[in-house]
């Protein structure tokens, strides 16, 4: 049982402290607004996310990162300039083993994926460890209650969490969204992704350290070794979405026999202590159209994410930037 405590009402308030909450609060804060950003995690990252386990460093969410955009590139070369991430390289081993290079950067954290993150989160007011359960439009702002017994309030509200999860809360709160919005929102959906942290004694992946499965049950297996975020062996596994939705429900023990026996090529000693985490929306299969979702009524209302616009670490930040620029544009 919690204390209920009230917060103090802010401009802007932002659901979720991933890539994309996390520079959309920066650009905001930026230009005068108060903001707030809660996130129900321990720390900030989202899918961008890095776990030590004993002395070995896992990158368990998002590998790595690619930049295209003119404007994206240029958050990442001030990145870059800060050791905030850097080039892992240009092409990653397929299951042959070779690896096929093709001009195109990978970045990665400096420290591990969370390294991004923590830096956008610098300066940012930040409440970890609320889970948001509803969002209801009052007359004049935003009433948004937690598990945890915390209520805020904002003017406007930034949704950032997977689209089903942002649709949930709103539903909690009965805040209502025109047909055809919602319509075009429940469309929304994502591939889930089961993934292993494996410490085996060796490695044996090729250089630079990854490979890449076009089939499955592996899509991708990682030494977070040879990435340089590891001081001790540590491989990442991911089990494509077709594996991962078909053993969502499966004991953990037959998931791991059964992906650890597809990577024996890689991962040949017998492996204990394996750590799985289960996302359930890891990567979006079909999209909204949009950078983000801007509506007026009943409140300032946006919703942003990578399943707006363009996928991937890169979209999601595109995203964020999109949605602080359609909240200024209320200003
Ligand atoms: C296994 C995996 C591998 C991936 N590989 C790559 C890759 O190699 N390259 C790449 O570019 N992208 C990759 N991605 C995708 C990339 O991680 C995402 O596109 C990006 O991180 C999404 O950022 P976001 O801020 O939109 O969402 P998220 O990072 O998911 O942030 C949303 C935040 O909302 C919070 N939240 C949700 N519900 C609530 C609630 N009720 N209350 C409070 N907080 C809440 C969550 O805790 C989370 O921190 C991968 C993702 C996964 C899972």
């Amino acid at each position: 049982m919690h204390m209920t405590t009230i917060q103090c009402s802010h401009d802007i308030l932002v659901i979720g402290a991933g890539i994309t909450g996390l520079l959309a609060a920066r650009t905001l804060q930026a230009h005068g607004q108060t903001v707030i950003v809660l996130d129900k995690g321990r720390g900030v990252g989202g899918r961008m996310a890095t776990r030590r386990i004993g002395s070995a460093v896992f990158d368990y969410g998002a590998q790595f990162f690619t930049a295209r955009d003119q404007e994206f590139n240029a958050l990442v070369d001030v990145w870059r300039a800060g050791d905030v991430a850097l080039e892992w390289c240009r092409g990653f081993a397929g299951p042959d083993g070779v690896a096929h290079t093709d001009g195109h950067p990978r970045y990665r954290g400096s420290t591990g994926m969370t390294a991004v993150p923590k830096y956008l989160a610098r300066g940012l007011e930040i409440v970890l460890g609320q889970r948001v359960t509803s969002a209801e439009a009052l007359i004049d702002r935003w009433r948004v209650r937690t598990e945890q017994g915390e209520t805020f309030f904002a003017d406007s509200l930034l949704l950032t969490a997977p689209v089903p999860q942002s649709l949930a809360i709103l539903d909690a709160g009965a805040t209502a969204l025109p047909a055809e919005i919602r319509y075009a929102l429940d469309a929304v959906s994502y591939h889930p992704c089961i993934a292993l942290m494996i410490q085996p004694e060796t490695s044996r992946l090729p250089s630079p350290g990854a490979i890449q499965f076009s089939e499955g049950p592996i899509a991708w297996i990682g030494d977070n070794v040879q990435k340089g975020v590891s001081p001790h062996a540590a491989i990442t596994l991911h089990a494509d979405a077709k594996f991962s939705r078909d053993n969502w429900n499966s004991d953990d023990a037959k998931i791991i026999s059964e992906i650890h026996s597809a990577a024996s090529a890689w991962v040949k000693e017998p492996v204990s202590d394996v750590q799985i985490r289960r996302w359930r929306y890891a990567k979006p299969e079909i999209l909204h159209p949009e950078a983000c979702l801007s509506l007026e009524a009943p409140l300032p209302l946006v919703f942003a994410g990578d399943a707006f616009g363009t996928p991937r670490v890169e979209g999601a930040a595109l995203s964020g930037l999109a949605a602080a620029r359609a909240l200024l544009g209320r200003v």
